[in-house]
């Protein structure tokens, strides 16, 4: 079965609406009905959209090695309770000192989730017709049949699930425009903001307006291939971090009002034109507006008339700042160098090696400025465009 062709839906119980158990688009007996689950992907459980709702008459009970027992059947096909992490378990306790759990376990050997249903009682589980399989706790008992919860445990095993799947990371990128750009993840960290290759121009916004802007490898990556939700690496050389971005629009081509161009006076156009050589000539440095706020006094020298300011033209796509990566992550060592300024990669990373940028105090100042004139590296001879 192809993983890609299958969703799950999580619709009601007939007999019990206000309960809920997974359903799938196409025919699939791990999810169907009077089987145990033991293979749900948790990548396909975290697209399933449910409605609010709440717990019912459970309780949402403590993920102890004990109630890893109870929720395990004891068969050669559940395997060691050492292979499972428990994710989420409910409990229902009534008068008659019954008690009903409801778990879902993560396999670490597999990355599948079992999702089960316990009770003190197997005469309880053979009353309603079901078979009961022993757990690895004698007192407990496994009801061969599908799990149907309260909305609430859904949506809270979603959320655990989302937080301890490794984010898939599809593209690592440069964006070092003419090598001029300073400190260009703290441009990025301030503006939200990443730059295609080769399109950063006003011609080359107006290319891309009319639907002409195609002819350059790296950019039709940019334009075309990453998308909404995509998660990316950005890199830059003198920075000992990778920041860790997700794709939060399309592509857009507009005027960057917090990018600032220093020019010189060796090429009159303005703003810069793209086959003229001395426009690249005249480009002296990038930065944010924020970061020519911080360290305006180095550049009162250039407020006169030999020098122009100008805002960036870019074909850019809006992110989200999800956090950096440093040499501490593996990702991070083995992506570290490439060639040109966009690389299709797939990797994982997990959450824990995300460090958290600090938004308002990221470096920002003069004093971590490196001369880009000696930086010498893999890819001098690469133009990162
Ligand atoms: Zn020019």
């Amino acid at each position: 079965m192809q993983q890609n062709e299958e969703i799950y839906y999580i619709n009601p119980v007939p007999s019990d609406p206000k309960c809920m158990y997974i359903t799938s688009r196409i025919k699939n007996p791990e999810v169907e009905r009077g089987h145990l689950q033991y293979q749900i992907i948790p990548e396909l459980l975290i697209n399933v959209i449910i409605l609010d709702g709440d717990l019912l008459d459970f309780v949402i009970e403590e993920k102890t090695e004990e109630n890893i027992k109870r929720l395990l059947p004891l068969t050669k096909t559940a395997g060691d309770i050492n292979d499972y992490k428990l994710l989420l378990v409910i409990k229902l306790k009534r008068d008659n000192n019954l008690i009903c759990l409801k778990g879902a376990l993560l396999n670490k050997k597999t990355n599948r989730i079992a999702l089960m249903t316990s009770f003190n009682s197997e005469k309880h589980i053979t009353d309603n017709n079901s078979r009961a399989i022993k757990s690895h706790d004698p007192s407990y008992f496994i009801g061969h049949y599908r799990l149907s919860a309260p909305p609430k445990f859904w949506s809270e095993l979603i959320k655990i699930v989302k937080q301890e799947l490794p984010l898939k990371i599809k593209y690592k990128l440069r964006n070092n425009q003419w090598r001029k750009h300073t400190n260009v993840l703290d441009s990025i960290i301030y503006t939200k903001k990443i730059v295609s290759p080769y399109g950063h121009w006003k011609e080359t916004n107006k290319l891309f307006n009319e639907g002409k802007f195609n002819n350059e490898k790296f950019a039709k990556i940019f334009i075309n291939d990453i998308n909404i939700n995509d998660y990316i690496l950005m890199f830059d050389t003198n920075y000992d971090y990778a920041l860790v971005l997700k794709i939060t629009s399309k592509p857009i081509a507009e005027r960057l009002n917090d990018i600032i161009i220093i020019r010189d006076n060796k090429c009159n156009h303005t703003p810069l034109v793209k086959d003229c050589k001395e426009c690249i000539d005249s480009i002296l440095e990038i930065f944010s507006s924020k970061y020519f706020e911080k360290n305006y006094k180095s550049y009162t020298k250039y407020l006169n008339e030999d020098y122009k300011f100008e805002n960036m033209h870019a074909i850019i796509r809006n992110v989200e700042i999800v956090g950096k990566i440093n040499n501490t992550c593996e990702a991070y060592n083995q992506k570290n160098y490439f060639q040109g300024s966009i690389n299709r990669i797939n990797i994982e990373i997990d959450k824990k090696d995300i460090l958290k940028v600090n938004i308002d105090n990221e470096q920002l100042n003069i004093d971590n400025k490196k001369d880009y004139e000696t930086d010498s590296d893999d890819d001098n001879n690469n133009i990162i465009l």
